[in-house]
């Protein structure tokens, strides 16, 4: 798949977009963990979504009396108006639900990668710890249109924070935090708020430099706050993984985040392949593939040297999180039915076909050394200074 600056493409991806920036809303896993999603469409538009926007504040329907006909007719509309503005908000968090889905299998499958990878990612100074959660809060202003589908979803009012992902098998899932669970406190402080996608889980993660976390949350049927005590992070890569609304088939990376549209976990149905696709864009940012500008906007292209190389280092990166490669070439028959232009591409892309053939290869490496029990390092080598 490909590296690539399309951010803009998606006008209805869930994210805030902040000028100048690429950078998407919710990352997920921890590191993959990580954001959180606020679904915000990133342009604007529609009269629906302002009219639902509006209709959060409510207001009484027409209470001037001009002549009885017309205070009518006014009704009319005005009640027709309310009922679409209802069905608008019901529309919102039924998609703001899809993409929460969404959300959690891509950090279930992402997981793995960055906690299974982390010794050699840190060979590269790109590990973190993590605690495994993701936690976000919303608001009017940075959400904009999605926030009352937002605050219905989760069930919290305003610059609340809440846990709207843990990470399978991670730390926090481990200590008992749940999803939906209202973080009322971390560390013995308030949480505060924050309108920039990430920055709340980033905050966390921060808190288990200096030990174990004790974080304070409110549960649904729980009368009284639940604590719990994360002894210790984990170390992940340094990658998140953010969820883009939107058909077309695409994966790419920004040299620190890898994002994954609707189109391709749909067409990449099985995790199994999915991380395949993961581990390869996951390789973009740990090897340093993507060039960034100062203000960290990823330019450029990747060359056919970089994709192929992404291609075996992220499946070294798959079989290492435990998923099977025995099948991994087949993305990119699937990638070629979907899309046959692929299938002889050229340009920064090798064709699918000669990415089956090379993927086959390291595969078989891979398989081999697995039956040998050898260590999976990939070839070359992820380390300092390659
Ligand atoms: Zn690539």
């Amino acid at each position: 798949m490909r590296v690539r600056n399309l951010f803009l493409r998606f006008s209805a991806r869930f994210v805030n977009r902040r000028p100048g920036l690429l950078l998407a809303a919710l990352c997920l896993a921890a590191c993959v963990a990580a954001l959180s999603p606020a679904p915000v469409e990133a342009a604007s538009t529609g009269s629906a979504a302002e009219a639902a926007t509006a209709s959060a504040t409510p207001t009484g329907v027409s209470t001037g009396s001009p002549s009885a006909k017309d205070s009518v007719g006014k009704d009319s509309t005005t009640k027709a108006q309310h009922e679409a503005q209802r069905e608008a908000e019901i529309q919102r968090e039924f998609a703001a639900q899809l993409y929460y889905e969404r959300l959690d299998r891509l950090n279930a499958v992402a997981w793995p990668l960055v906690s299974a990878n982390e010794a050699l990612c840190r060979q590269r100074g790109k590990a973190h710890p993590s605690l495994g959660l993701v936690a976000d809060s919303f608001s009017r202003r940075a959400n904009r249109q999605w926030f009352q589908a937002l605050c219905a979803l989760w069930g919290v009012g305003a610059d609340t924070a809440v846990i709207t992902g843990v990470m399978p098998g991670g730390p926090a899932a481990l200590a008992g935090v749940r999803r939906g669970d209202v973080l009322r406190s971390a560390g013995g402080k308030p949480v505060e708020p924050s309108g920039r996608p990430g920055e709340l889980t980033r905050r966390l993660d921060e808190l288990a430099a200096s030990g174990p976390v004790v974080l304070e949350l409110s549960r649904a049927g729980e009368p009284a706050p639940v604590t719990v005590t994360i002894a210790a992070a984990a170390p992940v890569c340094d990658t998140r993984f953010t969820v883009v609304v939107g058909d077309a088939v695409n994966a790419y990376a920004d040299g620190k985040s890898v994002f994954v549209t609707y189109g391709a976990m749909n067409l990449y149905a099985k995790d199994e392949d999915l991380a395949v696709v993961l581990g390869h864009e996951m390789a973009h940012n740990i090897l340093g593939h993507v060039r960034q500008d100062a203000s960290g906007k990823a330019v450029g292209t990747t060359t056919p040297q970089q994709e192929t190389e992404a291609d075996a280092v992220g499946l070294y990166f798959t079989a290492r999180a435990g998923f099977s490669v025995k099948d991994a070439p087949r993305v990119w028959r699937r990638l070629a039915a979907q899309d046959p232009a692929h299938i002889s591409a050229g340009g920064d892309h090798p064709s699918t076909a000669a990415r089956f053939l090379n993927l086959g290869a390291v595969r078989d490496e891979i398989l081999m050394r697995q039956a040998a029990g050898l260590p999976l390092i990939p070839r070359p080598r992820v380390g300092p200074g390659q």
